[in-house]
């Protein structure tokens, strides 16, 4: 089941744009970063935001872990823009003009300079401590791994006390679509001592950060502003 934004909500938030002031009057760094990137990137307004949808996400795995016994759920969480904050790239693009690249992209990760979205290290903790499996399913490329768990390691994030497994993206020929890399897990865990594993939960930014087929699961977006692919946050930006 997927849960969607409450309509009042989404309203309030086509108010607000409506009343957004003119760019004309904010220094030249502001002026050239996109509303969604600007957002993410000063507003405390998104992290209160990650932070209630972790919230949300942390009183369902609650519930789960009170009817489940200890080891037998896991929540699947996409890593950029759900639980490291690449914000920073964006910044520089906008501000010296440039796009994305591959190229860029990979120096980024390089850099493992990557910060954490509000409320992601608490809910891995959370998970964890109540009996349940974490796996980070990224599109970040297989080549990128290792940059990435030294990345998610500054920020606190560790094997095995926050995750236990971590898929990349086999680059250039892997698929993006992660259903595939989504119905191993259960294998994966399986093969480590964690027998009749179900994926109970899914955290992303993106549409595809959750199965593509219907289950008996529930997926928390994370709204990353529009900044990346195709954003599963109903209202990207403010008014949650
Ligand atoms: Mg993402």
């Amino acid at each position: 089941m997927i849960r969607f934004r409450h309509l009042a909500a989404m309203l309030a938030a086509a108010g607000l744009a409506a009343c957004a002031t003119p760019a004309a009057t904010t220094p030249t760094a502001e002026r050239d970063l996109s509303p969604g990137v600007a957002w993410v990137a000063s507003s405390q307004g998104w992290a209160d935001e990650a932070e209630a949808v972790y919230d949300e996400a942390t009183a369902y795995v609650e519930q789960v872990a009170a009817s489940r016994p200890e080891g037998s759920w896991a929540v699947a969480l996409d890593i950029d823009e759900t639980v490291l904050n690449n914000v920073e790239y964006q910044v520089r693009l906008e501000e010296s003009g440039a796009t994305y690249t591959p190229e860029s992209w990979h120096a980024w990760t390089g850099e493992k300079a990557a910060t954490l979205v509000p409320g992601a290290k608490e809910f891995l903790e959370r998970v964890n401590a109540l009996g349940g499996h974490i796996a980070l399913v990224t599109n970040r490329a297989d080549s990128e791994q290792l940059w990435t768990e030294e990345n998610l390691a500054q920020v606190g994030l560790t094997r095995p006390d926050d995750f236990r497994i971590l898929m990349t993206r086999a680059y250039p020929e892997g698929a993006s679509n992660k259903m595939p890399r989504y119905a191993i897990i259960p294998a994966m865990l399986g093969a480590q001592g964690y027998p009749d594993v179900e994926v109970v939960a899914y955290v992303g930014d993106n549409v595809g950060d959750k199965p593509d087929t219907p289950g008996d699961w529930e997926f928390f977006c994370i709204d990353q502003g529009a900044m990346y692919g195709e954003p599963c946050a109903a209202v990207p930006g403010p008014g949650r």
